[in-house]
């Protein structure tokens, strides 16, 4: 099923001119798009690799209503299918280079676009630990996707870094594979929901407290990790096969810096209440634009950015003020 834009018909236009262009197609570019389609927007999404963002590496998903427990990639899947229902999926298209001027202009790997408007779902990537060792051991030993490579290390020794929702979600999958885990925290407390926590603490996973790792050790494949405890100042070495990075995310906000968009000091793109950004017809959600990070937040954000693109370009009677 396709729905016939009102704003703007792509054969009058020519070949990529758009009203609108969604960069990325996670939770909130998917959304976007689906929205922006139904509201007579003639509107494209670039991804640089498959529809789905960050959400494909979630083993489960507990908190997306209407879904009480189902696997990230089938929640994504459906969510890129019916997003497919209106609008084009352009996969393996990375947006290199963005400008503004009378309309904007997109160069991507393989093509160039224009548009009206712009909506940044660019999401965000791991942050790392920045330790020795950590950078020349990925895929060696140092991972940042536990659903990825768990598998792996079944009967396996492995850590899991941080006390977040990630960490916590990765040490019970890994949990669930038998490999044998700690969770290694910089504090004495978890921020972690509740219910994770309660999870952890009932299927017994260790946890190493007030614990940093000063080091990731080893030749061709991680052996051991340096541990320094923060309260004693306790020096030592940990044998592990695995070590799980879960301790946060930046924000992937660099065509956002090329736009010149107000931005706070992590990096993410200010927005305001409608998801516009500083810059006219730029708008931003998901990720990139900060907030509490949770696929229903960022589902709400696609779809309120291309709302406000929609009045922004057509002025709608209800919007006018003369
Ligand atoms: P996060 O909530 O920012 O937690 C990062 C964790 O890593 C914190 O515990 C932090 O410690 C620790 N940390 C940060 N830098 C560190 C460093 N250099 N060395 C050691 N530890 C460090 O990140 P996240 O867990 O990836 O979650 C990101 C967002 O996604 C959150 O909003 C989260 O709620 C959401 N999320 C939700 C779900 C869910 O709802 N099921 C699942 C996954 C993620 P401190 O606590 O001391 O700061």
């Amino acid at each position: 099923m396709t729905v016939e834009g009102i704003v703007s018909d792509p054969a009058e236009e020519g070949p990529g001119e758009y009203d609108v262009i969604i960069i990325g197609a996670g939770p909130a570019g998917l959304a976007a798009g689906i929205y922006a389609r139904r509201a007579g927007l003639n509107c494209i999404i670039l991804e640089k690799g498959v529809p789905g963002g960050q959400v494909l590496t979630s083993p489960l998903i507990e908190n997306y209503p209407g879904f009480p427990e189902i696997p990230g990639m089938k929640l994504m899947d459906n969510m890129a299918e019916h997003a497919r229902r209106y609008v084009d999926i352009r996969e393996g298209e990375e947006v290199v280079r963005v400008r503004s001027g009378e309309r904007f202009e997109l160069a991507t790997n393989s093509g160039k676009y224009h548009s009206k408007a712009l909506i940044l779902a660019t999401g965000s990537s791991h942050r790392k630990l920045e330790a020795p060792g950590e950078e020349e051991m990925i895929g060696r030993g140092v991972s940042y996707c536990a659903t990825c490579d768990g598998f792996f290390y079944k009967k396996k020794e492995v850590i899991v870094i941080g006390g977040g929702n990630t960490a916590l979600t990765d040490a019970l999958y890994l949990h669930s594979v038998e490999c044998k885990v700690t969770i290694v925290h910089r504090r004495a407390s978890f921020r972690a929901d509740k219910h994770l926590q309660e999870s952890v603490h009932s299927r017994k996973i260790d946890v190493l407290w007030d614990t940093v790792v000063d080091e990731i050790l080893g030749k061709d494949e991680v052996t051991a990790v340096k541990l320094r405890n923060l309260k004693t100042g306790a020096v030592t070495a940990k044998p592990v096969n695995g070590v799980f990075v879960a301790v946060g995310e930046v924000p992937s906000s660099q065509l956002a810096s090329e736009l010149g968009l107000n931005m706070d000091a992590g990096g993410f793109v200010i927005v305001n209440q409608s998801f516009r950004t500083s810059v006219p017809f730029v708008y931003a959600a998901g990720d990139v634009s900060g907030g509490i990070r949770q696929i229903v937040a960022a589902v709400h954000g696609g779809a309120a950015a291309s709302l406000s693109c929609f009045e922004d370009l057509t002025n709608p009677y209800y919007k006018r003020t003369e």
